[in-house]
């Protein structure tokens, strides 16, 4: 097993365009270390890579961010004083939906020690391959954490042998922007109308008129080309936000992606991963256009970080219902619904490697908070790091997933400092209110759980508190049980 070929291309022309033809260069990026990390059986070398990329930002000299960020957390203590809160953290966490700190680090705590039990099992599976091979003959070396990528590479090929490449002759982008609009209808009552004579931006985007009973609810631009100049990866955009205070104001909203378009007349082909993105970004947009509120700068999307990603990844959830495997994920020559035996494999490989992902986000989660927390004293960065991460626990075979200097959702501006969390909050919302429709009769086309998530959540915006909105869907407060489940964790009692 070695380097795959688009890999190897990669590293040829990045040489190439740092006047090193001939040779390869692994550039100190995460798109370019991850899938060398992934697949390179040197070990050495990806010991090197992996060193070279953990330290980014913390090397001595002028690329160093550690003075800087002691700085930054100091300046922000001052400023959370001026204000009349105890740390930057619970002034950053007031409008949130988790309202304190403890709050948000409850919930990450109560997550961690089921993800570090899975990261032990996962690397003892993996420890057994090297001993195996070194039995054969091979080195024999204890996981380190460059070796982590490579192994848990090889576990995933024996336990789920799913090649993605095949699932994507059945994802035709065409027939998944008529899944979106079908199982929104069925479950928000939304009907879509293709509009001709609008002014857009430019010939690929289209424009439809959104009805739910005849009313007129907003329109929904769709932007789904990559093009020279356009921002990358996928986005929501809201044009014009719903309101009525300045009288009856409906929505405009947007989706807007970079597939690469095909010749004339043919499909375009996606990946399973893609038309993820495409039901969370629609999610957005259904947030926008479910939006029912007085006042603008409440209505829709205009909610708290921790709570706006959840009607989002909520939406994800009818990508893979029967339903719309069915009726719209069909192989573009023959016209057959992709295969069962396929689905089951892509649903079982959901839970791969979770121990990994939830302990290398969390701990970045973790230690973002307690730097908020810490309040006024001196920090060195590093220190502080190792000092937290032993605390807690931190499995050896693992790294956070941006080290303190190299944080830039954290240090690059006050968006996501003290806010990383987020990510886990709006995940346990979606996980709990998903499993009120697996629970539910109608199952995720349920028409009452459908209308209550439309009169409790989707039309309510920031106009009541989201502590508010989620009991009143769902009868009680969020619990973990479900996400833990999804994940593969054990679920405490209780939860
Ligand atoms: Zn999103």
């Amino acid at each position: 097993m070695g380097l795959p070929e688009s890999l190897k291309a990669n590293a040829a022309s990045s040489a190439e365009q740092r006047k090193l033809a001939g040779k390869h260069i692994i550039v100190n990026t995460r798109s370019s270390v991850d899938p060398y990390l992934t697949y390179s059986p040197v070990r050495a070398t990806r010991e090197k890579v992996w060193k070279a990329f953990v330290n980014r930002g913390d090397g001595g000299g002028a690329t160093d961010n550690n003075a800087l960020i002691a700085r930054i957390l100091k300046l922000r203590v001052d400023r959370a004083k001026l204000l009349g809160y105890k740390t930057h953290a619970h002034w950053r966490l007031e409008n949130a939906m988790a309202k304190t700190p403890e709050n948000a680090m409850q919930l990450m705590e109560a997550v961690w020690t089921p993800a570090i039990a899975q990261v032990a099992i996962d690397v003892a599976a993996m420890q057994a391959i090297v001993d195996a091979d070194a039995k054969a003959g091979g080195a024999s070396f204890k996981i380190a954490p460059w070796d982590y990528r490579f192994y848990a590479e090889k576990v995933r090929k024996a336990q789920y042998d799913l090649d993605m490449n095949e699932v994507k002759p059945y994802m035709q982008l065409d027939k998944l922007r008529e899944a979106m609009f079908w199982a929104s209808g069925e479950v928000y009552g939304f009907q879509y109308q293709k509009v001709e004579g609008l002014p857009v931006f430019h010939e690929d985007v289209t424009v439809y008129e959104v009805t739910r009973a005849g009313k007129h609810v907003g329109l929904w631009y769709f932007d789904p080309y990559a093009r020279e100049g356009k921002r990358s990866g996928a986005w929501m955009n809201a044009y014009r936000t719903q309101e009525r205070f300045k009288g009856e104001i409906t929505t405009i909203v947007s989706n807007n992606s970079n597939f690469i378009k095909g010749p004339p007349g043919e499909p375009v082909l996606i990946s399973w991963d893609d038309a993820t993105t495409l039901f969370h970004e629609f999610g957005h947009a259904i947030h926008g256009l479910n939006a029912n509120a007085t006042y603008p700068s409440v209505s829709g999307t205009a909610v708290a970080r921790d709570y706006v990603e959840f009607p989002s990844q909520l939406n994800e959830h009818w990508l893979p219902t029967p339903q719309v495997l069915s009726k719209f994920c069909v192989h573009y020559k023959t016209g057959e619904p992709i295969p069962q035996a396929l689905v089951d494999k892509i649903k079982a490989a959901d839970k791969f490697n979770q121990g990994f992902d939830t302990t290398e986000y969390l701990a970045s989660a973790l230690i973002d908070m307690k730097l908020h927390l810490a309040g006024d004293v001196d920090i060195d960065p590093d220190k502080f790091e190792r000092d937290e991460l032993t605390k807690l626990g931190m499995p050896q075979e693992i790294v956070m997933r941006h080290r303190t200097p190299q944080f830039g959702h954290v240090f690059s501006g006050d968006g996501y400092s003290a806010g990383y969390y987020s990510y886990l909050w709006s995940d346990t919302l979606t996980a709990d209110v998903a499993e009120a429709f697996q629970e539910a009769p109608g199952g995720f086309y349920d028409k009452p759980t459908g209308q209550r998530l439309i009169d409790t959540i989707m039309s309510k915006g920031n106009s009541v508190d989201p502590v508010e909105q989620f009991r009143a869907f769902r009868g009680r407060d969020v619990k973990i049980g479900a996400l833990m489940r999804n994940r593969g964790f054990p679920v405490p009692p209780g939860a």
